[in-house]
């Protein structure tokens, strides 16, 4: 695209983020030149979907194989009462190109595997695992260390939420921290622990694409909501790690 056709900055929609110490019309440029790829829109997935469309990152992908149910509504703010049994990828867009016409959206309604998951995420500059199933997880993992793109993993359990940014051999994998999948099982969830969980992993992709230094690297954020304790554990590679190895 030639200069003079560039999209220019909507600088009076991103005012008051503009005047942020060290942003600038500059990093908001950065900002509409990324794109992020999300694995999930439910419960982290809704928040970090709406998070970066406020902060007008320019193209996100959505990914999610589900439909709206009754269930999801505690805590999956994109998707409404009317659009129960609509693809929830529909139902979010729909919500966020409303709140943001200038982002380009793209919706993927299908599961991810280790045989879709490379063409899936593209070339995106960030991966948000919003997802709460491992095997997708797993998938998702093994692309990003194949592309070498970061991956934000945030992960909620009850009253607990978990947030950290990988990119090995800087940091550990997925894999390295989770070498096996926990058992599946329906997750307790309030739609706050959710929402608040999903904004800190929105935080640090934004972070990220600004181009400031990771906050998360080579830490996990644990958030208590119960008590309102919050604390980053140091955590490292898996010596054994046979995802993560030939990065060494
Ligand atoms: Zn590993």
């Amino acid at each position: 695209m030639l200069q003079a056709e560039k999209k220019q900055v909507d600088q009076e929609r991103y005012r008051r983020q503009i005047l942020i110490d060290g942003w600038g019309v500059e990093t908001q440029e950065k900002l509409q030149d990324s794109k992020v790829f999300i694995l999930g829109a439910g419960g982290l997935g809704c928040p970090v979907a709406l998070n970066l469309t406020s902060a007008g990152i320019g193209n996100i992908t959505i990914c999610d194989a589900d439909s709206v149910e009754l269930s999801n509504l505690n805590r999956q703010f994109l998707h409404v009462e009317k659009n129960i049994g609509v693809d929830k990828t529909t139902s979010a867009v729909q919500f966020l190109s409303s709140f943001n016409s200038a982002v380009n959206f793209t919706t993927i309604t299908d599961k991810v595997t280790v045989d879709n998951v490379n063409e899936m995420v593209g070339d995106a500059d960030i991966i948000l695992d919003c997802v709460d199933n491992f095997p997708a997880r797993y998938a998702l993992n093994q692309c990003a260390i194949e592309k070498q793109i970061p991956l934000v993993h945030a992960a909620v359990w009850g009253m607990e939420g978990r947030v950290t940014f990988l990119k090995p051999p800087a940091t550990p994998c997925l894999s390295c921290l989770f070498p096996v999948a926990p058992q599946k099982e329906v997750i307790p969830i309030v739609g706050v622990v959710a929402c608040a969980t999903g904004s800190l992993q929105a935080m640090e992709a934004i972070q990220y694409l600004c181009g400031n230094h990771q906050s998360l690297q080579g830490q996990m954020l644990i958030m208590d909501y119960s008590s309102m304790r919050f604390q980053t554990l140091e955590i490292s590679r898996n010596p054994d790690c046979p995802v993560c190895e030939q990065l060494r």
